[in-house]
């Protein structure tokens, strides 16, 4: 088994790399990122990754952080004030793209310290919490997870019941999240907890705190999930104190705050995921020697997934080009199309995948960390598609907000 300490000789450099300097010049820009992940990233890291023990997870993740760290791109969507390269939009693109092409590692652990804390600070942090806490992400010591969802509390999140009570400096917080992604190798956690059991509509005395995981009274207990994965955790809050000063933004005002939280999911974040899917899809098929390819039927339909695919993907980049345009006037209704089709078009593709290839596709393998839904083991990523219709808010409530909030159709 490796183990932190064998974590993956990277390929040596024959010299440095500067993609930073490149600024004002997209295409060399662009050269000098592929050229570093030649030089950097091991032909092999997923089958050394394979090998990772869960307790080791942070350690080879921060490997890569750190080859990123070395060449200014940890934090590539960050601005230059919190320890980003403050790259314009149209470059943070370009680095996601490349991370794709290149099949660079995706930082799992750290999804929620790179894209939702960040969202939640920049925009709501007080300086002290941001100096405090940002600079912990950057140089991957802390990781952070989000702990909004509980067990009668997900599609409905405003209806969650972890209370916490303010005691002197300190909030007293008691209840349970579940499904909080990353949180057993968390130090922190974006947690929404109820302040005032009598507000006048259930969204109104939710506040928000940051919590230190290693606060007494915090048990994290992994969920094992189908794929023999656990890559989320219930956490059990008894009697934890936080003091007054994690609150972010004002008492109450949670939920407001907590839609910057996941306003991050809407932009770069699907985008390097669909980048990274449709790259697969290319490898898959056309940049394959499959027998299934010699198969009239099966090629017809992996032609129709094919151009699924890439209309999931104008959805994304036109979405992008709004954001980038204006991101208070990009569209609202757009993310929820791309998710209603992105899921369901992952399961069906993943089901065909492991049909077109037979029984060799239909065998279990540990996962490989740091792929995302892109493991391209057949039966891994079948499993895992189930995901993309539930996380996020599941397409049954996508549903709902089409009918009520696009169509106006009567409420049920
Ligand atoms: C991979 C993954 C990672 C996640 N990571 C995190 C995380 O880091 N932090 C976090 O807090 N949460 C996380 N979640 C939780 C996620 O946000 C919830 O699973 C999601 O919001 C759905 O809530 P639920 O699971 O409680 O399902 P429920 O809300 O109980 O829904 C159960 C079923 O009923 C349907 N349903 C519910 N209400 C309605 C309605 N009004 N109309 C029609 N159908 C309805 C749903 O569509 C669903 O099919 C993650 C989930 C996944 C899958």
């Amino acid at each position: 088994m490796m183990t932190q300490t064998d974590t993956l000789a990277p390929a040596i450099a024959e010299r440095s790399f500067d993609p930073i300097s490149k600024v004002g010049d997209e295409q060399a820009f662009r050269q000098e990122i592929r050229d570093w992940l030649a030089a950097v990233l091991p032909a092999d890291w997923r089958q050394q990754w394979q090998k990772v023990r869960e307790a080791d997870l942070k350690g080879v993740m921060n490997w890569w952080l750190n080859e990123r760290r070395k060449v200014g791109l940890a934090t590539p969507h960050w601005p230059k004030e919190w320890g980003g390269p403050g790259l314009p939009f149209s470059y943070q693109i370009i680095v996601y793209e490349e991370f794709a092409r290149g099949d660079a590692p995706e930082l799992e652990t750290f999804t929620i310290s790179l894209f939702h804390t960040p969202a939640t600070l920049f925009e709501h942090g007080t300086q002290d919490q941001k100096d405090r806490y940002l600079g912990g992400i950057t140089h991957g010591t802390d990781v952070w997870c989000q702990g909004f969802s509980e067990p009668g509390a997900g599609s409905d999140l405003a209806s969650l019941r972890t209370s916490a009570v303010r005691d002197g400096d300190d909030y007293v917080v008691n209840g349970q999240k579940i499904w909080s992604s990353a949180s057993m190798h968390a130090d922190y956690c974006l947690l929404l907890a109820r302040t005032d059991p009598n507000g006048k509509r259930k969204h109104d005395g939710i506040s928000y705190f940051i919590m230190d995981m290693k606060s007494p009274g915090v048990t994290v207990r992994p969920i094992r999930q189908i794929t023999g994965e656990s890559e989320f955790a219930e956490v059990f809050m008894d009697d934890v104190r936080i003091p007054a000063k994690n609150l972010i933004g004002a008492e109450g005002n949670g939920w407001n705050i907590a839609q910057s939280t996941l306003s991050t999911e809407r932009g770069l974040l699907i985008f390097s995921a669909t980048e990274r899917i449709a790259r697969a899809f290319e490898l898959d098929g056309i940049e394959a020697k499959n027998t299934w390819m010699r198969d009239v039927g099966l090629r017809r339909e992996y032609a129709g997934f094919y151009a699924e695919m890439q209309a999931v993907r104008l959805m994304v980049k036109r979405l992008l080009a709004e954001l980038e345009a204006n991101p208070d006037k990009a569209s609202a209704t757009l993310p929820t199309f791309i998710k209603l089709n992105w899921g369901p078009l992952l399961q069906r593709y993943g089901e065909f995948l492991v049909r077109a290839e037979g029984i060799e596709a239909q065998k279990w393998e540990p996962a490989i960390p740091g792929t995302g839904h892109s493991s391209r083991m057949r039966f891994n990523d079948f499993l895992k598609s189930y995901g993309w219709t539930i996380a996020g808010g599941s397409n049954e409530i996508m549903r709902n907000i089409v009918s009520e909030r696009i169509l106006n159709l009567p409420r049920g």
